[in-house]
Formats: C-alpha cells, structure tokens, sequence
C-alpha cells in the first residue's frame, strides 16, 4: 500500500472563541494534504462568510432534518445555535488520504472521539485569558451580549484541554509557528508505530 492509498488522520481542532483558529487553519490549508470539513450551522453568517465555503448555513428545520437522517458526524448546540460536521464528505475525504480538519467545540470533540478513537485532539489557545478577551473585542463582529457569552464558555472549555491530545499556543503574531507545531503533531502521528501495524509486513512485500 502507498502511502496515498492510506486513509488520512482525522484532526479535531478545538479553541476558545478569539485563539486564532482561522488564521492557523488558512496556513495549513496552503498544503494539498489538508482538507477543512465545512459544518453545518444554524447561525448567521458573519460579513464575509460564504455559504458551502466557511459553513452550510441551514435553517433549524433544514439542520434537524438532516440530524434525523443520520447525516451527521457529530453535532451540538452551543451559545443558542446547531453546528455539526457532515458525515458523508468527512468519509470521502479521509478514504482519499487526506487530513481533515475539524474546527469543532469541545462538546463535539468528545462526540468525534467516542466515534473515532484514532482522532487526534488539538486544543490552540491565545497566549492567555486576557489576550483572548482583547483578540474578540478587537474582532468587532459580535455584540456586547455575545462576547460575554462566549467569554463565559471559555471558563468551561479550556479546562477540557485535558482531554485532548495536544496544546499548542498562538501567540502574538506567531499563528505561522502554531501551524507548524500542528505540522509536526501530524507528522509524528501519521509515523505512529500504533497506525503503522503492518509495517513489517510490508517492508518484507517488496
Ligand atoms: P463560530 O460561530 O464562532 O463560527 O463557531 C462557534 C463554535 O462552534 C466554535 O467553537 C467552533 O469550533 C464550533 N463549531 C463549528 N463547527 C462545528 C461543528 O460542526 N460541530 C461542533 N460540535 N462545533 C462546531
């Protein structure tokens, strides 16, 4: 089997609202090797966001349907709205062989892991709590009312770091450093003896 022919690592990437995930994904997405799983959500879009590109943007209705159906890899509902990860592109893409990245919260997180043990967990947090609150207001795309609330989710779900398999920072400045760490991270476990089983076997194939 060549390596193409190997199913690509399932990465959930988690991090508070403010940490930088976006610009940390945008550089890791410059790589054939990583796809970026499009979720679905019930919220607005926010200026500049297109629909099939950054989110499917569904109704509540359509979002249910769709859960109902069994399409979903995972889904929750956080600060008043569905997100969920389709099933059926996330299967296609990892069968190609490529990374897919899902930019999930914690609840979700947990969800994936149930379902897929071999996901690997990232959590990228801000340099600190005060940074991240500074990064958000900075932002200027949500209201007062909705900061605070996702403020007060971080309070839960930093702490779920624990959980996760890895901790990377993006610090001032530094999202290209945090890429790389996740380079790394994926590069050591794509290497893993523990997915790598058949290695004897196949270095005698040849
Ligand atoms: P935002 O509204 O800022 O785009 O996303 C809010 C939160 O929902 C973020 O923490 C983001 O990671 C998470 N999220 C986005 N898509 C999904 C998804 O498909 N499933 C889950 N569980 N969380 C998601």
């Amino acid at each position: 089997m060549t390596s193409a022919e190997k199913r690509g690592l399932l990465i959930v990437f988690s991090g508070p609202a403010g940490s930088g995930k976006g610009t940390v994904l945008a550089d890791l997405l410059r790589d054939d090797s990583y796809r970026y799983s499009v979720s679905a959500t019930t919220r607005a879009p926010r200026p500049g966001e297109v629909n099939g590109k950054n989110y499917h943007f569904l109704t509540r209705e359509e979002f249910e349907a769709r859960v109902s159906r069994g399409e979903m890899l995972e889904y929750t509902e956080y600060c008043g709205n569905y997100y969920g990860t389709p099933k059926k592109e996330a299967e296609e893409v990892l069968a190609m062989g490529k990374n897919l990245l899902l930019e999930i919260e914690v609840e979700g997180a947990y969800n994936v892991k149930r379902a897929y043990p071999e996901a690997v967990m990232i959590m990228l947090l801000p340099p600190s709590y005060a940074v991240q609150e500074a990064r958000l207001r900075g932002r200027g795309t949500e209201t007062e009312q909705k900061i605070l609330e996702r403020l007060a989710r971080t309070r839960a779900e930093v702490p779920a770091v624990v959980d996760y398999d890895y901790v990377v920072y993006n610090r001032e400045g530094e999202a290209n450093q945090a890429a790389l760490d996740i380079r790394a991270i994926v590069r050591a476990e794509t290497l893993a003896v523990r997915r790598n089983a058949d290695a004897a076997e196949k270095y005698f194939e040849q």
